[in-house]
């Protein structure tokens, strides 16, 4: 039975690569592994895996008894049911370290840049593996998505340089124009159901005993969102019903640079004690703010305290 090479629950792009890259370096370093992903890629990735000629991973939402390698992720909330039985072999990750923990000796590659498949091409680099044309683009595509083509404060030289290689395996020559058709890509909302589009990019987080949950959606220009705005403010109160103590979604505007995010919560104050600005009824515009994991979740972790 080959291990799982798995990223986190509701699988962006860099889950769903990453999970593709480190199976095909674990593999030819002679492990037995194959890619996983716990759900179906969301439009952007389908993009990425047709433009490069790959495939999905195997979904997979239970994995009691079975060996894993995480990417992407380490915190028990995005990962699937099954964790407690299950033996982590390694992670390779660009994330705050989470709660997962291990009984046996593992491989872990957690470095603090803009994208796991930036670890990944340094991995590939260490093992001197040669990196697939097909997987290159792929991973080119990852690192460009989870930095906003750069533009994210999370986004490093390591990045850069890894996209730069990258693209010259790929035969990528215009990296921001691939971007830009990307990000046009994943600014479609329509025909979605707002059920969908609130759990496109979102993860729970456990924050001093109480449960958040936080979504984004990046799109080109906010003015996308007009028409939804409502319906994903009421999709949010209901997901909150379930038992969290906020919602919060990052409404992202790539080209100006910020985030509108909308709100509901047991208490908004949060909000204004997080980012020091008072929101107006349930959402607030806060400028500069992309990034979930370096601006968001640390701020409201240290505002739950
Ligand atoms: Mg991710
Ligand atoms: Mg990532
Ligand atoms: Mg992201």
């Amino acid at each position: 039975m080959p291990a799982f090479v798995l990223g986190h629950m509701n699988p962006d792009t860099d889950s769903i690569i990453s999970a593709i890259a480190a199976a095909d370096l674990y593999g030819k370093r002679g492990f037995d592994v194959t890619p996983a992903a716990q759900g179906a890629p969301t439009p952007e990735t389908e993009f990425v895996l047709k433009k490069f000629g790959l495939s999905a991973p195997q979904i997979v939402n239970d994995v009691a008894g079975k060996e894993l390698y995480l990417v992407d992720f380490s915190d028990l909330p995005q990962a699937p049911q099954g964790m407690d039985s299950a033996t982590v072999l390694g992670i390779a990750d660009h994330h705050k370290l989470g709660d997962v923990t291990t009984s046996t000796p593992l491989e872990a590659w957690i470095w603090p840049v803009g994208c796991t498949c930036t670890v990944l091409k340094n991995m590939y680099d260490f093992y001197g593996v040669e990196i697939p044309k097909n997987i290159a683009g792929g991973m080119l595509c990852a690192i460009l998505s989870d930095t906003v083509i750069f533009k994210s404060p999370t986004c490093t030289e390591a990045d850069r340089k890894a996209v730069e290689a990258l693209a010259k395996i790929a035969g990528v020559s215009d990296v921001t124009a691939l971007g830009m058709e990307m990000f046009k890509v994943k600014s479609a909302v329509e025909g979605t159901s707002m059920h969908d589009l609130v759990f496109r990019d979102y993860k729970d987080f456990d924050m001093n005993g109480n449960k958040v949950g936080i979504g984004q959606l990046e799109v080109v220009d906010l003015s996308i969102l007009d028409n939804v705005k409502a319906g994903l403010q009421e999709e949010i109160a209901k997901v909150k019903g379930e038992g969290r103590h906020s919602v919060f979604l990052l409404l992202t505007d790539i080209m100006k640079e910020g985030s509108e995010m909308l709100i509901v919560s047991d208490n908004p104050a949060v909000v204004e004690k997080a980012f020091g600005v008072k929101p107006e009824g349930s959402s607030v515009w806060l400028p500069g703010v992309m990034s979930r994991k370096k601006q968001v979740v640390p701020n409201f972790e240290k505002a739950f305290k």
